[in-house]
C-alpha cells in the first residue's frame, strides 16, 4: 500500500513478456470493433498534413472519434493485407497511435495513489503468456513520486479488500487442493465478508480475513466436492446466463451455442459420462490434468486481480468473486466441449482461443460485464 503520497504500480510477474506478434496474430485487435480515439490524439490527426494527413482525413469518423472499419471485413482501414498497422508503417512510431492503440492489451485499474496494470486476454498473445506458465503467478511493486488525491476514496475499505485478496490468492494458489476447492473456499470467505459490509460490521473484516488466512488449510478440507449433478447445473444456468448477454462476434455465438449442445442436451447421465472420458484421459495423460488445473488457477488469479478491489467502488465483494468462479467455469466447460469436438483433442492453441474470445466479449462490451454482474447478484 502506498500511504506516503507516492504512486503505487501494481502488476503481474509476467507483465513485461509481452509483445504484440502484429501479422502473426491469430485474431488481431484492429477488427470487429470500433476504435475510439481520445481528444489529444484527434487534435494532432487533425494537424497532420501531407500523405498522413490525407489518409487520416480519408480515415476518421470525425462525429464519432473514431476510425472507420471497412463495412464488408468490419476491420479497421488503416489494417493491410498483412494485419499491419498502415499508420505505424508511414509514422515509423508508435506516437501516432490514439491511446487506445498505444495501450491495448494493458488495462489498468484506477485507485487513489495506486494503478494495478495486467494485460488483457482478449489478446491471444496475452493468453498465451500466462496459460502457458507453469509456476505461480506473482505480483511486482514499484513506486514513483506522482500524487493524486480523489475527492472521495474509501482507503479503510481498500485495505481490508487488499488484504483480502491476498488471502484469496494464497488459498487460489495452493495447489494441495483442487481448483474447484479453493474457488469455492474463496466463495465463503467473500461471503462473509459482503455479510459484514452489508451490515456495517467492517472492523469485523479484518478477523474473518486473518481467521482465512490462518487457517485455510483446514477449512479447505471441510469444503464439499461438488457433485457431476451439482455440476451439471451449474454449468446449464452458466449457459441461460450466457444466452442473455449480446454476442459481440458470430463466431462466439456460435461456439457457445455449440458447446451447450454438445454438453448438455443428452441430459445429466450423459453430461456425467463426458466429464469422466475427459477427466480420465487427462489423468493418463502425461501431466495435462495437472496442467488443466494450473491454467484454471491462473484464470482465477487474474480475474480476481483485475476484478475483486473495484468492489471499493460499489461494494459487491461476493459478485466480483463470483465473476471469477463463474469465467473459470465457464472455460472450462468450452474446453471440454471443444476437446469433444475435435475427436478428444485439446491443444494449448484452443484453450488460447476459447479464453481470448470469451474475454472479448467480457472485457470489450461494459454492458455485458454489467449485465452478467447483474445477474450473479
Ligand atoms: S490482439 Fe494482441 S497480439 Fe494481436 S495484434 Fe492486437 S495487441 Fe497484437
Amino acid at each position: 500500500m502506498s500511504y506516503d503520497g507516492d504512486m503505487l504500480y501494481i502488476r503481474p510477474s509476467y507483465y513485461n513478456e509481452f509483445e504484440c506478434i502484429a501479422g502473426e496474430c491469430p485474431d488481431t485487435c484492429c477488427a470487429g470493433w470500433q476504435v475510439d480515439i481520445d481528444d489529444a490524439q484527434m487534435e494532432k490527426y487533425r494537424k497532420m498534413s501531407g500523405t498522413l494527413g490525407e489518409l487520416l482525413k480519408k480515415n476518421i469518423n470525425e462525429e464519432k472519434k473514431c476510425f472507420y472499419n471497412d463495412p464488408k471485413t468490419d476491420r479497421c482501414s488503416f489494417l493491410d493485407d498483412d494485419n499491419l498497422c498502415i499508420l505505424y508503417k508511414h509514422a515509423q512510431s508508435e506516437s501516432v497511435w490514439c491511446e487506445t492503440c498505444r495501450m491495448y492489451p494493458r488495462h489498468i485499474e484506477e485507485f487513489e495513489n495506486v494503478r494495478e496494470i495486467s494485460l488483457g486476454l482478449s489478446c491471444p498473445e496475452s493468453s498465451r503468456i500466462l496459460l502457458s506458465k507453469k509456476e505461480t503467478i506473482r505480483f511486482s511493486y514499484e513506486e514513483d513520486d506522482t500524487e493524486e488525491a480523489y475527492d472521495e476514496f474509501d482507503y479503510l475499505l481498500y485495505d481490508k479488500l487488499v488484504e483480502a485478496r491476498k488471502v484469496l490468492f494464497s488459498i487460489l494458489q495452493d495447489r494441495r487442493f483442487p481448483t474447484r476447492k479453493r474457488a469455492s473456499l474463496s466463495l465463503l470467505l467473500t461471503g462473509i465478508l459482503q455479510q459484514e459490509l452489508d451490515e456495517d460490521r467492517i472492523f469485523d473484516m479484518d478477523d474473518t480475513i486473518a481467521h482465512f488466512r490462518e487457517k485455510k488449510g483446514q477449512l479447505m478440507d471441510g469444503v464439499p466436492v461438488q457433485t457431476v449433478s451439482d455440476r451439471f447445473k451449474t454449468g446449464f444456468a452458466i449457459f441461460d446466463r450466457l444466452e442473455q448477454l449480446e454476442p459481440l462476434r458470430q463466431a462466439w455465438k456460435e461456439r457457445r451455442e455449440r458447446a451447450r449442445g454438445t454438453l448438455y442436451a443428452k441430459g445429466e447421465k450423459a453430461y456425467g459420462e463426458l466429464l469422466q472420458a475427459f477427466h480420465q484421459e487427462w489423468e493418463e495423460g502425461e501431466g495435462r490434468r495437472e496442467e488443466l488445473e494450473i491454467i484454471r488457477e491462473h484464470l482465477l488469479v487474474y480475474f480476481v486481480f483485475i476484478y475483486f478491489c473495484g468492489s471499493v467502488y460499489d461494494d459487491q465483494i461476493l459478485n466480483k468473486m463470483r465473476l471469477a468462479t463463474f469465467s473459470a467455469d465457464l472455460l472450462e466447460e468450452l474446453f471440454i466441449a471443444s476437446w469433444e469436438e475435435n475427436g478428444h483433442q485439446l491443444s494449448l492453441e484452443d484453450e488460447i482461443w476459447i479464453t481470448h474470445a470469451w474475454c472479448r466479449e467480457l472485457e470489450h462490451a461494459d454492458e455485458n460485464l454489467n449485465l452478467l454482474e447483474d445477474m450473479l447478484s
